[in-house]
């Protein structure tokens, strides 16, 4: 193994949804501040090849990369972090694993072994462990872990960062373990006795955790982490708290409070030449805890009731507000309450309306609607790929009068399929990974909406659908006032149409808030909260 990067695994005892993301993205960030390169990856161990297939109720949101990998929302949480792409390589399944090792043997690559899981799922798992390591661009490669220690299915990845470990040496792998202290209320105690447990699972796999990051509702006391370290053999300065936090993007000032960052250093035998810089950071975090406006903006979908379906744009929103000084709050509206009779008072007293992405009829004639109320009544308006789509048939069955127009989605036998499938996926039956898929490239038509927002004529966004903007409709819708102002360079698709005679009104095929970072504001929510903004103020005041 040749590589110079530094390897940090992370992994989670006692319960799930402890926030490992956030860890590692927090722990990357301040690595990234000091000067380093660093990169996160996510093994899981569902059997899935990738989370495309998911339903979001099931894991939340499927992120996706540039290269057009379907990926864990904790990929999103790196990104938003560090400010740099992630790519199919930084998440990995069991299921493609075992994906790989299986096509190996059918190929005979394992000249006649028996193929079992140490060594070659292991193998396997190390391999795609040291991948991105190998391009010697990384001083530091954080890899999470999925799920906790001592489910099954997590086995095969624990012994894969034993073995790495063995490997490499201690001065080149650190293992953080990150457990939850539960407080119980009527013995008004902080519990330590879970994550001995959860050690000592770690232990009888062969791994000595290095650093404990310990979820807490309340302060550690100095006595509870000297126990804690005694227990579970590592320096009591290695006993690190992660307090509750109002927002995930204080996290990496409080892992800097308790010096995460320096212990990895030390224990990785590492010399900063620097502190943290977290300017920018900081002034991020000012701005959001300090706003001077507040604006109402309805999140049409299908998935409310789970928010974590919506993350990226959840987030795009609080990098927007904090751009616009402005506290952003969304009213998360299932699609499926909005008809004729009720979406005047659903929508009728917000400042914008966003229509989410998504797949399916359920839910699709209310977004219709919420759009068709909200071009006439000059709310502004952002969709979202789905959202996009069903402006393109609001408007053709509104404004072009043409009633029976719809998405072939929808309605597959439709007269007029102004959003149609593409030819190249109508050949297509299988599920996982056939989308148009990453990132493509979009020209922008100079005067439009579109091209000043950006700043820019041509730009690269991230897709995920299968339907498309019918092209034979286009001259109808234009001479009507619906422009299509980005298009693809290679395929001539509409990527984003525009409404003349409207404050704000932008449907847009791809999906701007899988760029959106703390860093890096995603411009088009950006400009849609100012246009929320200024709807609010342009209303007579109540
Ligand atoms: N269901 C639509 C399609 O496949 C939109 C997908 C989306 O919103 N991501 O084209």
């Amino acid at each position: 193994m040749s590589s110079n990067s530094k390897y940090i695994f992370v992994t989670g005892g006692v319960t799930s949804s402890l926030g490992k993301g956030i860890i590692a993205a927090s722990l990357g960030k301040l690595l990234q501040a000091r000067g380093f390169s660093v990169t996160i990856q996510k093994f899981d161990p569902y059997i899935n090849i990738d989370p495309g297939t998911l339903n979001p109720y099931e894991h939340g949101e499927c992120y996706v990369t540039d290269d057009g990998a379907e990926t864990d929302l904790d990929l999103g949480h790196y990104e938003r972090f560090l400010n740099v792409p992630t790519s199919q390589a930084n998440n990995v399944t069991t299921g493609r694993i075992y994906n790989n090792v299986i096509t190996k043997e059918r190929k005979g690559e394992y000249l006649g072994k028996t193929v079992q899981v140490i060594p070659h799922i292991t193998d396997e798992i190390k391999r795609n462990i040291l991948l991105l390591g190998e391009s010697g661009q990384y001083d530091f490669i954080i890899t999470e872990i999925g799920g906790s220690v001592g489910d099954i299915e997590s086995l095969p990845f624990v012994e894969a960062v034993r073995q790495v470990r063995w490997d490499m040496g201690a001065n080149n792998v650190v293992v953080i373990h990150l457990t939850l202290i539960p407080y119980l209320k009527a013995a008004k105690e902080l519990k330590t006795k879970p994550t001995q447990h959860s050690v000592k699972e770690l232990l009888q796999a062969g791994i000595q955790p290095d650093i404990l990051v310990c979820r807490t509702e309340w302060p550690l006391p100095l006595e509870l982490r000297k126990k804690l370290a005694l227990f579970c053999n590592v320096h009591l300065n290695s006993v690190i708290e992660a307090m509750d936090a109002d927002t995930i993007y204080d996290v990496p000032l409080l892992m800097k409070k308790e010096k995460l960052d320096e212990r990895v250093l030390s224990k990785l035998k590492v010399t900063s030449k620097q502190e943290p810089d977290l300017v920018q950071w900081k002034e991020f975090l000012g701005k959001l805890k300090n706003p001077v406006e507040e604006v109402n903006i309805g999140l049409v979908g299908k998935y409310v009731s789970l928010p974590d379906a919506y993350k990226s744009i959840a987030e795009a929103f609080i990098h927007a507000g904090a751009q616009n000084d402005c506290k952003v709050t969304l009213q998360w509206i299932s699609s499926e309450d909005i008809n004729k009779e009720t979406v005047a008072s659903m929508l009728g007293r917000l400042d914008a309306v966003l229509v989410a992405p998504g797949f399916g009829e359920r839910g699709l004639e209310g977004k219709i609607e919420a759009i068709r109320y909200v071009r006439e009544n000059k709310i502004p308006f952002l969709g979202i790929c789905l959202g996009m789509q069903c402006a393109v048939v609001e408007f053709a069955r509104h404004v072009l009068h043409l009633p029976e127009a719809s998405t072939t989605e929808l309605n597959p036998k439709t007269k007029h399929p102004v959003i149609d499938m593409m030819e190249e996926q109508k050949k297509i039956t299988t599920k996982g990974g056939t989308m148009r898929l990453g990132a493509y490239a979009c020209k922008l038509k100079k005067g439009s909406r579109a091209h000043a927002i950006y700043g820019d004529s041509t730009i690269q966004e991230r897709h995920r659908h299968r339907y498309e903007f019918n092209n034979k409709y286009l001259e109808q819708m234009e001479e009507k006032g619906l422009k299509a102002t980005g298009i693809n360079p290679d395929s001539g698709l509409v990527e984003i149409v525009e409404l003349k005679d409207h404050p704000w009104f932008v449907g847009v095929q791809y999906h701007p808030e899988l760029k959106s970072t703390v860093l890096n504001p995603h411009p088009l929510f950006v400009k849609f909260v100012e246009a929320a903004l200024a709807s609010k103020k342009s209303k007579p005041q109540a």
